[in-house]
C-alpha cells in the first residue's frame, strides 16, 4: 500500500507523514517512510545538487534530477517495498514535478508526464494527501522557520501561486484517490482525519 503525501514547502506533509509512520508503528503496523528527493544513497547527493543555491540550473536539467532521484527511488526503494507487502509513506511523489516544475516552472506538461511515467514504472499511489495552504501562510511559515525567504524569494508568490493551483488541477483529476486537506489547521485535527480516512479506505488493514 503506497501512501503519499503531497504540499509546498511549509504545509506540514513531512510532519504528518512522521506522524503516521508514529502512528502505525505504536499499532504494530511499521511502515517505511521515505521522502523525494533524496529517498536513497544516489537521490540524496542529486537533492544536493537540486537544493544548492549556488548552482543554478536550466529548467530541463532540474526536471531530469528530479525524474532520475524518482526512478532510484522507485527500483530500489518503492517497488521492492511494495512487493513485500509493506506500507510506504512517501513524503513528495510525481504530482510534485507536475506542479513545480510543470505548472510553476512552465515546461510542458507532456513532457512531465512522459518522464513521470518512465520514472514511476507503473507505480501508482493508492492515496494521495494534499496538504493545502494559502501561498500567503506559506510564506510566513517559511519566514518563521528562517530556512525559506530566499528560495521563497527567488520563485516569487507567482510561481507558488501556479504550483498551488498544479496541486489542486491534480487533485481534481485524481479525486478518488486524492485528498484536499486544509493545511492551516493544527497538526493533531490533520493527523486525526488522515487516520480515519486510511481505516476508512482500506478496513480492516490499520486495526485499531
Ligand atoms: O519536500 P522538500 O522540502 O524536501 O523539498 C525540497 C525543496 O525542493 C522544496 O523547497 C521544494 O519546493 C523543492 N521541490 C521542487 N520541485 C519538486 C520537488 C521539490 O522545486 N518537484
Amino acid at each position: 500500500c503506497l501512501i503519499v503525501f503531497e504540499g509546498m514547502d511549509g504545509s506540514g506533509k513531512s510532519t504528518q507523514a512522521r506522524r503516521l509512520k508514529a502512528r502505525l508503528d505504536g499499532l504494530s503496523h511499521p511502515a517505511v517512510l521515505t521522502k523525494e528527493p533524496g529517498g536513497t544513497p544516489a537521490g540524496a547527493r542529486l537533492r544536493e545538487i537540486l537544493l544548492d543555491p549556488a548552482l543554478p540550473l536550466a529548467p530541463e536539467a532540474e526536471l531530469f534530477l528530479f525524474e532520475a532521484d524518482r526512478a532510484m527511488h522507485v527500483k530500489t526503494l518503492l517497488l521492492p517495498e511494495l512487493r513485500a507487502g509493506r506500507t510506504v509513506l512517501s513524503d513528495r511523489l510525481s504530482f510534485a514535478t507536475v506542479a513545480y516544475q510543470s505548472f510553476g516552472g512552465g515546461l510542458s506538461r507532456e513532457l512531465v508526464s512522459t518522464l513521470n511515467e518512465v520514472a514511476l514504472g507503473g507505480v501508482v499511489p493508492d492515496v494521495t494527501y494534499l496538504l493545502d495552504l494559502p501561498v500567503s501562510e506559506m510564506a510566513r511559515r517559511l519566514r518563521e522557520r528562517g530556512d525559506g525567504p530566499t528560495r521563497f524569494e527567488l520563485l516569487g508568490g507567482d510561481y507558488f501561486e501556479r504550483v498551488r493551483e498544479g496541486y489542486l488541477e491534480l487533485a481534481r483529476i485524481h479525486r478518488g484517490r486524492t485528498v484536499v486537506l486544509d493545511a492551516t489547521r493544527d497538526p493533531e485535527t490533520l493527523e486525526g482525519e488522515i487516520f480515519e480516512d486510511l481505516a476508512r479506505r482500506f478496513p480492516g488493514r490499520f486495526a485499531t
